[in-house]
């Protein structure tokens, strides 16, 4: 095709693009913008909606699905998800606006398209939207760091916040109900619905203003919350979630004894600069294979566990330190 006078100005957009440094890990997470506010207009229980989270833990599957084998993992917590791309990835030339623009936009579209299965009879007012930043870590520490660091920052928010709702009366805790609630465009779910429990809120107990049960908190050690919540509002904080206290982790595990999905992990080198013509195919044929599963069992290629990932000899490391090789 003939280029047209305008043609010039592409020099702009390269002189612009920049790309991911390679070799190092790269973490892309995504956080709701203005959530504050998007929790209070779609009326979110405190301290912690289980609706909410599910919904964004199924946003961050597919998330994973759609960029398969390159997102070796990722960690969610409140409104945020954080996306560890493989050391050696190589996907979109690891141009940083290409990688970090799809993988947010690929999320908030899942959490608009999966909100009916969680939400219900509860309408979404507007359309939400995520932030997205692109980070690189040199190496294993300072990745392991970062994962230990969000997940630090959900305990710290999550006790805070379950202490805080306790003392306003609005603390509500999560009862599973068997009955479903799946629209009918969608597929049958086990999904349980979060109630909430009114016996939380006694009588006989005093609440506070949000201004008061700030002022209440501050200062507080960790053990005086443990304790406030326990004595004075009946809540055990060692009773609330897995899911709520360690926030979720979404790991790859390609299954091993499956003969239906012959899927491989591309063949992983020391270092990669550019990967040669015959690597790039052979990632490209995995990538292509991986699509012509159905999402089922494209699902069951990740692991989703709500378990600590900061201690370093925890369970958690030495199950899945491998995937920081790939
Ligand atoms: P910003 O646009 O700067 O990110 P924000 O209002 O989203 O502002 P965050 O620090 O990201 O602020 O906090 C997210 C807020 O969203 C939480 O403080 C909480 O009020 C609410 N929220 C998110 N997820 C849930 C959930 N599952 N259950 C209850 N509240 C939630
Ligand atoms: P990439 O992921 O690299 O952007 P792409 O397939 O989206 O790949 P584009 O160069 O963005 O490629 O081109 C968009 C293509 O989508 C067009 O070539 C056309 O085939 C199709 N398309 C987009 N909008 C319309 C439309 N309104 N009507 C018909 N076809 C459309
Ligand atoms: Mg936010
Ligand atoms: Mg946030």
């Amino acid at each position: 095709m003939a280029k047209s006078k305008y043609e010039y100005v592409r020099e702009f957009e390269a002189a612009t693009d920049s790309r991911l440094l390679p070799d190092s890990y790269v973490v892309v997470r995504v956080d709701g913008q203005c959530f504050h506010r998007f929790a209070k207009e779609h009326q979110f229980l405190k301290p912690n909606d289980k609706r909410a989270l599910d919904l964004m833990n199924k946003s961050a599957l597919h998330v994973m699905r759609t960029f398969y084998p390159n997102i070796i993992m990722a960690y969610g917590q409140s409104d945020e998800y954080s996306f560890i791309i493989r050391r050696l990835a190589y996907f979109f030339n690891r141009r940083t606006a290409k990688i970090t623009s799809l993988i947010t936009s690929a999320f908030t579209s899942a959490f608009v398209f999966y909100w009916p299965r969680f939400f219900c009879s509860i309408p979404l007012k507007y359309p939400p939207s995520f932030d997205g930043r692109a980070v690189l870590y040199p190496n294993e520490r300072t990745l392991t760091d970062y994962l230990r660091w969000r997940q630090v920052d959900c305990h710290i928010n999550n006790l805070y916040n379950t202490a805080f709702y306790a003392l306003t009366g609005e603390y509500t805790r999560y009862v599973p109900d068997t009955s479903n609630c799946s629209p009918s465009n969608s597929p049958p779910t086990t999904y349980n619905l979060f109630l909430g429990d009114p016996s939380a809120k006694a009588p006989n107990r005093t609440f506070y203003s949000h201004a008061e049960a700030t002022q209440r908190l501050s200062g507080s050690s960790s053990a005086d919350k443990n304790e406030l919540m326990f004595t004075d509002y009946g809540v055990n904080y060692n009773d609330e979630l897995q899911q709520f206290r360690k926030g979720t982790a979404i790991v790859l595990t390609p299954p091993q004894a499956d003969t239906t999905t012959k899927v491989d992990l591309p063949e992983t080198p020391a270092v990669v600069i550019k990967p040669s013509k015959s690597a790039l195919k052979r990632s490209a044929k995995v990538e292509e294979d991986f699509a012509a599963l159905a999402i089922d069992q494209q699902e069951r290629f990740f692991t989703t566990l709500h378990t600590d990932i900061i201690r370093e000899d925890g369970d958690f490391w030495t199950a899945y330190s491998h995937l920081l090789k790939l």
